[in-house]
Formats: structure tokens, sequence, C-alpha cells
């Protein structure tokens, strides 16, 4: 039981692999993969946020629709945003990252906040939530 328990909050965990964002001028991009590095930074093995050519999302410079600065789809893997945000593109990144770990809403505090912030205890407990942090 404790073993089936174990592989299914595993499974629950996701790796999504991005294509390299280059739709987005290339001085934002270092900002785009600063903030997949500041996620990896705090989550577990199996929910690293990776890049390469073959990867399955993409993170692309496409304004969202309903004047939304960012959107996230885990169905469609896809992340929009749009290429000036008011917080910055790594804070954007940031937040629409934590939607592609799997999470669904917004926190108190924090990047998974609306606007999104800096890392606090709220986006830990949101990451641990979905299996991605210890
Ligand atoms: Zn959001």
């Amino acid at each position: 039981m404790r073993l089936a328990l174990f592989f299914l909050v595993g499974c629950s965990a996701t790796s999504p692999i991005f294509q390299p964002p280059t739709t987005f001028p290339p001085d934002l991009q270092p900002e785009i993969l600063e903030a997949s590095a500041d996620w990896n930074a705090r989550t577990l093995p199996g929910c690293e946020i990776r890049w390469g050519e073959n990867g399955e999302w993409v993170f692309v410079n496409q304004p969202p629709k309903n004047g939304l600065a960012g959107w996230s789809s885990r169905r469609l893997r896809r992340i929009q945003t749009i290429a000036n945000p008011s917080v910055g593109m790594r804070a954007l990144a940031r937040h629409e990252f934590g939607h592609a770990l799997g999470i669904d809403g917004h926190t108190a505090t924090g990047v998974m906040h609306d606007p999104p912030e800096e890392f606090t205890n709220d986006d830990i407990e949101a990451c641990r939530d979905v299996g991605c942090c210890p």
C-alpha cells in the first residue's frame, strides 16, 4: 500500500520539456531560462523544467486572449505570454511554469500569486500538493 501510494504520487509529478523560447527577443530568452532554473532549484527529481529541441512543450511570444499577460495549458503543453509584462518576464515565466508543474490555482503570496511576487512558502506548499516539492 505504501509503495502503491508512492507510485501514484511519483506519477503525478511531471517534467515538462520545452522547446527553446526562440520566439522572444534574445535579451528576454535568458530571463525565461532563469525562471525555469528558479523552480528547478526547489523541485524534486522528475519535476525539472527542461529544454530541448524535441521538447513537447512550447513557450511562445503570443499575447493570450482576453488581455492576459500570460496563459498556460497542460493539455496543449503550451505557455503563451506577452514579451513586455509589467511584472517582468522572469516573474511572469516563473508563474506560468508553476502552472505547467501542475499548480492550478493562485496562492495568497509568492510567484503563484496574481500578480506574481518572489517565492514564498505558499509556493512551496502548492508545489508539494502536486508532488513536485519536498
Ligand atoms: Zn496564473
